[in-house]
């Protein structure tokens, strides 16, 4: 293990503990640091915009457990509405009142008619491609490279040798045949997009995309993008599935669709949700078209459950979370990002390192390359060197970013004036190193 000057003891050692009982000492890879260097930091609590760590280190944090802590950590109502549902109980494996809720105000903030509650944003897409497989009776997926939809087989794939070739395997495991019936096509493309659909149209059950993608950095659909995918989608008679399990209710009030669909009129035929949806608790969902949602069981012929779905604890805490996501904070989440985003600027330009800032709504990351980044092969020039040591001089500094250079940087509206000078104070620094 690599010792770096900003490792903790106390993390150190847990770490080490970790790696002997969990592959790599985590639940999930990007958290290891291995992009970055250097030994996780273990979260012993958080509050608000801080992080404390088991070594007693106070953190800013700009992860915000990759998206869904948008009100800050440990939120006083949504902690007190979570004590009383556990109170009751937490897991019945029948139908509640707080998923109909949570339901209801998802059905209230986005053009879905229809919602079924699932546990992670892999489960809603992987659910909302069965379903778009069932009612179309095709079998083929597109996807677009650097958008990330979960660790669902046809999904974790590569683009093949051309544009409309199927796809091959993007981690040992998937077996070649889940991902034959794939095709990967460069994200803002729409060559690419009529090209495939010219080739294969008749055999496309569905068109995945993030509403603005957050798993390459921030890349924003160019202007119509999104609702030339819908149109080119109903034409052909596929189903366009906009994934805003990160963007969702994030991005704006009612996701990304607010900000386009909603402007421009048109609805994608089914949406997955999860993150902000699920306050911190493992909560996601899949929904659109009425129709569509009726194939599934045990209205219809497609098969799809979960043990813990609609989880009244989880559901709970989302609720609660998406009750107090009012106007006001996602203007907090703007003000903050803008603050920010001028900061970064402002110290990377004086430390003259390249750099481009991206933004989808509320969301925006820096890409430590020029831009405009549009898509994944853009995505990739940025300087990941840079990155690893611009990330260890916050983190020395009391600012705890994504440790990966292509993520988003996650406000929440516990990010107060106090939180806010603590980055300010440390990027001038962490430029300085990143220009080394
Ligand atoms: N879809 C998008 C856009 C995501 O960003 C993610 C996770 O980051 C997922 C799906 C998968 O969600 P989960 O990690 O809850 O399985």
């Amino acid at each position: 293990m690599t010792v770096r000057p900003s490792d903790q003891p106390a993390s150190q050692a847990l770490f080490e503990r970790a790696r002997s009982v969990i592959p790599g000492g985590v639940s999930s890879p990007v958290r290891a640091f291995n992009a970055v260097g250097g030994t996780p930091r273990f979260i012993r609590s958080a509050s608000g915009a801080w992080l404390t760590d088991a070594d007693g280190n106070e953190l800013v944090d700009l992860v915000g457990s990759w998206g869904p802590m948008l009100l800050g950590h440990a939120h006083p109502e949504v902690q007190a509405a979570v004590q009383a549902a556990v109170a009751r109980g937490t897991s019945y494996g029948a139908p509640t009142e707080p998923e109909l809720a949570l339901g209801e105000e998802i059905v209230a903030r986005t053009p879905v008619e229809r919602v079924r509650f699932v546990s992670s944003g892999t489960e809603a897409t992987m659910s909302a491609l069965r379903l778009a497989r069932g009612f179309t009776g095709r079998e083929v997926v597109v996807k677009f490279a650097g958008c990330y939809h979960g660790h669902v087989d046809a999904l974790l794939a590569s683009a093949g040798s051309g544009l409309a070739t199927f796809a091959v395997p993007g981690t040992p495991g998937v077996p070649a045949s889940s991902t034959a019936l794939t095709l990967v096509l460069p994200y803002n493309d729409r060559a690419a997009v009529t090209a495939a659909f010219a080739e294969h149209g008749d055999r496309i059950a569905c068109l995945f995309t993030e509403a603005a993608p957050g798993n390459m950095g921030v890349v924003p659909p160019e202007p119509g993008f999104n609702a030339f995918l819908a149109e080119t989608c109903r034409a052909h008679g596929a189903l366009f599935v906009s994934d805003e399990v990160m963007t969702g209710f994030r991005a704006s009030r009612q996701g990304y669709w607010g900000i386009d669909g909603a402007v421009e009129g048109w609805v994608p035929d089914l949406m997955t949700f999860g993150k902000v949806m699920g306050g911190g608790f493992p909560a996601a969902a899949f929904g659109g078209r009425a129709d569509v949602m009726s194939m599934l069981a045990p209205e219809g012929p497609v098969y799809q459950a979960g043990t813990l779905s609609g989880n009244p604890v989880a559901t709970t805490a989302g609720l609660a979370t998406l009750q107090r996501a009012t106007d006001e904070v996602y203007a907090h989440l703007d003000a903050v990002g803008t603050t920010l985003k001028d900061a970064v600027t402002t110290a990377l330009t004086a430390a003259g390192v390249t750099h481009t800032i991206q933004s989808a709504g509320t969301m925006f990351s820096v890409f430590l390359c020029d831009g405009p980044v549009r898509d994944f092969a853009a995505a990739s020039r940025t300087d990941s060197a840079a990155y690893a040591a611009f990330f260890h001089a916050m983190l020395d500094a009391g600012v705890y970013l994504p440790p990966s250079a292509y993520e988003a940087w996650f406000v929440s509206a516990a990010h107060d004036d106090r939180a806010v000078q603590v980055i300010l104070d440390a990027l001038p620094g962490a430029a300085t190193a990143a220009a080394r």
